[in-house]
């Protein structure tokens, strides 16, 4: 097995990491956190830019590829923008994207774009004000309408926009959201709910990515065989057969990618996680604090070499997804 470059015990490269640069939020999704919120770690505990900028680099130099940078909400951690220009400066090969709930891009947009940003997901999961409210508690649907427009004049490109499919909350919605999506140049990708806390998941609300499919508007929609880069992780891509609209389906609970998983993520405290649904965790704050590379690189290999075939091989139920970078 080579040394330099991150595989798995099951030959998987991993070339993707999601970092998660907070654990703090703007909103209080339902699906996300308890209503009270959850405990937010102390400035001392998490990973400062320049303990970020030193892991990526020893992450690339194992072949990693693409960083996601998440959160909690990543744009309220301040400073993102100027780090994110730093890292692009150090790194320009390698592919930088953002996850946000959209509410801070208006004022951020133009940051990003100069910042060589390669890609943005906004999670948006209804378009409806009212109900926009109520699974996030506290969002105000303006605030991310406001911030898809920014991102658009900024010359920002390639923007999905995430949202979680949920019955009897935005199931009638499909079509609206199409439109909204081809108005505003995004990508729309529906998402099976994941079933990553006992206590907001519920059978009832799953949609599975069959279903989804089945309520498309518009005819036929026929699977891309190469619709996103090997990065992208589960999506599956598909066009209108008459319109040329494309969508993306995640179905992550129903068609497992354990198979081609590529991906690794680090907590906003440093900790490494294989899966997302493992509860393992390499803690690599102390290393990286201590720049000893060399320790680092161990770390790292010998934590890609334990992730988990499958999700099914780990304990699921008890996670908040907030803590864990989405
Ligand atoms: S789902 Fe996203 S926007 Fe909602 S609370 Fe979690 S991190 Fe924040």
């Amino acid at each position: 097995m080579a040394l330099n470059e991150l595989v798995d015990g099951f030959g998987r490269r991993l070339n993707y990491v999601r970092i998660s640069v907070t654990d703090r939020c703007n909103f209080r999704c339902t699906y996300c956190m308890p209503e009270e919120g959850v405990k937010c770690l102390s400035h001392r505990d998490i990973l400062r830019y320049e303990d970020i900028a030193f892991l990526c680099a020893a992450f690339a130099e194992l072949g990693v590829r693409k960083f996601r940078f998440t959160g909690g909400e990543p744009l309220v951690r301040k400073g993102l923008v100027p780090f994110l220009k730093d890292f692009h400066a150090a790194m320009p090969q390698a592919k930088t994207a953002l996850t946000t709930n959209g509410s801070l891009l208006e004022e951020y947009a133009d940051g990003l774009a100069e910042a060589g940003l390669g890609s943005l997901n906004i999670s948006l999961d209804t378009l409806e004000p009212e109900k926009f409210r109520s699974i996030t508690r506290i969002g105000d649907i303006g605030r991310v309408f406001a911030g898809i427009r920014a991102a658009r004049r900024a010359g920002l490109t390639n923007i999905k926009l995430n949202t979680v499919l949920i019955r009897g909350f935005n199931d009638g919605e499909v079509g609206r959201l199409l439109e909204f999506a081809e108005e505003n140049s995004l990508l729309l990708r529906l998402i099976e709910f994941m079933p990553l806390e006992d206590d907001v998941w519920s059978k009832d609300a799953f949609i599975s990515g069959e279903e989804i499919l089945s309520m498309l508007p518009g005819g036929r929609w026929i699977k891309e065989e190469n619709g996103g880069s090997k990065e992208d992780g589960p999506a599956q891509y598909f066009m209108n057969e008459a319109t040329g609209r494309r969508i993306g389906v995640i179905d992550a609970v129903t068609n497992h990618f354990c198979r081609s998983c590529n991906r690794l993520r680090v907590s906003a405290e440093g900790g490494l996680r294989t899966c997302l649904f493992s509860e393992n965790e390499t803690p690599l704050k102390a290393i990286i604090e201590s720049r000893d590379a060399a320790t680092l690189r161990e770390a790292l290999l010998n934590a890609a070499r334990e992730k988990p075939r499958c999700w099914s091989d780990v304990k699921t139920g008890t996670l908040h997804m907030s803590g864990i970078g989405g």
